[in-house]
C-alpha cells in the first residue's frame, strides 16, 4: 500500500457491471485521446474484474492511471468459486480495491464484519482499500446519518495497523444519491467528511492525518467541480457518468487547477 499522500484531487470511476474487455480497450484509447487535465491531482479506473487487464494495458501511455477491483473476497485462495482474492486483483493490475460499496452492503447483504475482513486482505496484499460508507434515505430522514458511517468505517477499519488505516482511502456515498440523479448538496458533503475525517484521527492519534475522503453518489460533470469545491472533500467516486469518455474526461477537467 503507498504511504505517501495521494495528489488531489483523487478521481475515481466505478464502472459497476459495465464494459467487457472490448469496450474498456475503446473506452481507454476514447479517453487518452482528450487533452490530459492539467494538475489532475490521482486517477483510479475500478473495471469489472474480467477488464481488468485490458484496461491497464490500454491505458500503458498515461502510468499515471491506478486500476482497482471493486470487490475482493478475503481468503487468498481456494474453494471460493465466483470470488476473486487480493493477490489475483494485484496479478491482474489492481493496486486498489473498492471495499464495501453500498450495493455490496444492499444487494449483496455484505456485513460492517465483511468489510473489515476485505480491507485486512487488501492492506496485507499491499492493495489500498477504498472503504465506502454511507446511510439510507429513512436513516438519514432518522438522524442517523453520523451514528451508521461512523459505525461502518470503524467495522472497516477494525483489522488494520494504524499504517495501513493512513494508507486507505474512504469514500462517503449516501445510498439515496447512488445512480438516483439525486445529489448531497456540497454543504451536506463538507459534514459528513469531517466527521469521518475527525474519526479517523481518532484512531491514528493524528488529527492532522491525510487520508483522503471522496464524495460519491450521481456525481455528474455539471456538478463535479462544486462537489471538489466543498471543504473536507479529496476527491469523487463516479458510477455512471464514469462510463462515457467525454464525460469522465469532463469531470477530470473540473479537478484542474490554476497554474
Ligand atoms: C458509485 O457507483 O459509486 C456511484 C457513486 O454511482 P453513481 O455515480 O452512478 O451514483
Amino acid at each position: 500500500m503507498p504511504s505517501t499522500p495521494w495528489p488531489r484531487p483523487v478521481l475515481a470511476a466505478n464502472w459497476k457491471m459495465n464494459l467487457g474487455p472490448a469496450e474498456a480497450r475503446q473506452f481507454m484509447a476514447a479517453y487518452l485521446a482528450q487533452p490530459p487535465a492539467r494538475h489532475a491531482g490521482s486517477m483510479i479506473i475500478f473495471p469489472p474484474a474480467v477488464s481488468l487487464v485490458a484496461a491497464r494495458d490500454a491505458a500503458a501511455a498515461r502510468p499515471g492511471i491506478q486500476f482497482g477491483a471493486q470487490n475482493i473476497y478475503w481468503e487468498d485462495k481456494g474453494a471460493f468459486t465466483g470470488e476473486i482474492s487480493a493477490p489475483l486483483a494485484r496479478a491482474a493490475g489492481a493496486t486498489c480495491v473498492l471495499v464495501g460499496h453500498s450495493e455490496r452492503r444492499h444487494v449483496f447483504g455484505e456485513t460492517d464484519e465483511e468489510t473489515g475482513r476485505k480491507c485486512e486482505a487488501a492492506a496485507r496484499t499491499g492493495l489500498t482499500p477504498v472503504l465506502c460508507v454511507g446511510e439510507t434515505l429513512g436513516q438519514r430522514e432518522a438522524g442517523e446519518t453520523e451514528t451508521v458511517v461512523l459505525r461502518q468505517l470503524r467495522a472497516g477499519l477494525a483489522r488494520l495497523t494504524r499504517e495501513q488505516v493512513a494508507g486507505a482511502l474512504l469514500a462517503y456515498e449516501p445510498v439515496w444519491a447512488i445512480g438516483t440523479g439525486r445529489t448531497a448538496t456540497p454543504a451536506d458533503a463538507s459534514t459528513t467528511h469531517a466527521a469521518l475525517r475527525v474519526a479517523v484521527g481518532v484512531i491514528l492519534g493524528d488529527p492532522h492525518h491525510g487520508v483522503p475522503i471522496l464524495y460519491g453518489g450521481s456525481v455528474n460533470p455539471g456538478n463535479a467541480a462544486a462537489l471538489l469545491a466543498a471543504p473536507g472533500v479529496d476527491g469523487l467516486l463516479v458510477g455512471g457518468a464514469s462510463l462515457d469518455p467525454a464525460s469522465w474526461a469532463a469531470i477530470a477537467a473540473s479537478g484542474e487547477r490554476p497554474d
